[in-house]
């Protein structure tokens, strides 16, 4: 039974409105698409401020998560952060979050399959897309900073929002999404990845 929970995981991704503005939708489903993960839910939708507000506090230690981060990176680049509290200089980031998620319609999909937070999150890669490793949507298809992205202050337009554990990926499915959004269904390739015994292919 865990077995098959684990091979059915869920994860939300969201293409920022730079992504579709940058005409990346195709390529990015593309990347995800070819893994053998199922897309089970998509849609396309303007958030409401209130909703990017709440999809980030999913989760009670992304404050302190991304605040540490974020001051963690300064430090790396020998800068002093504007402020050594995380929960503050989240609420900082937060803030221009909001603003940038809500500026135009994003996609909403949930991508489903074994590891599937895992293997969305590595494809995904890290945050900011100066260091995001070459191979991965963050690192091949922009080009953002935290250095230029402080200088206009607003928030680092990095593509993508891909939930950060199956937990979080629950709770933000169910803020996206009403469950007859969700579909469930079989495709052709489940049979390779994941049946045990590969005995129905030779004639
Ligand atoms: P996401 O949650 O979007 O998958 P992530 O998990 O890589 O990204 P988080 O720490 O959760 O990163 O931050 C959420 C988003 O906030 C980032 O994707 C980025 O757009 C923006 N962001 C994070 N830290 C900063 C920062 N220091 N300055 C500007 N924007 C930031
Ligand atoms: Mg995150």
């Amino acid at each position: 039974m865990a077995l098959d929970l684990t091979k059915k995981e869920k994860t939300l991704v969201l293409i920022k409105p730079d992504g579709l503005q940058r005409s990346l939708v195709g390529e990015i489903i593309h990347r995800y698409e070819r893994t053998g993960l199922k897309l089970v839910a998509l849609k396309m939708v303007v958030p409401q401020p209130e909703t990017v507000e709440k999809h980030y506090n999913v989760d009670p230690q992304w404050r302190l998560k991304n605040g540490t981060k974020t001051i963690d990176a300064y430090k790396a680049k020998g800068k002093t952060p504007p402020t050594t509290d995380p929960i503050e200089m989240s609420g900082m980031t937060l803030k221009k979050l909001i603003k940038y998620i809500s500026s135009g319609p994003v996609i909403a999909m949930i991508w489903q399959g074994m590891h599937a937070v895992g293997v969305v999150r590595k494809i995904t890669g890290s945050t900011e897309p100066l260091t995001s490793d070459v191979g991965t949507i963050r690192g091949d298809l922009t080009i953002d900073s935290y250095e230029i992205s402080d200088i206009d202050g607003r928030s680092v337009r990095n593509l993508i929002h891909a939930s950060g554990s199956p937990e979080e990926a629950e709770a933000e499915i169910k803020l996206w999404f009403s469950p007859e959004e969700i579909l469930s269904y079989r495709l052709i390739q489940d049979e390779i990845l994941y049946d045990v015994n590969l005995d129905g292919i030779l004639e």
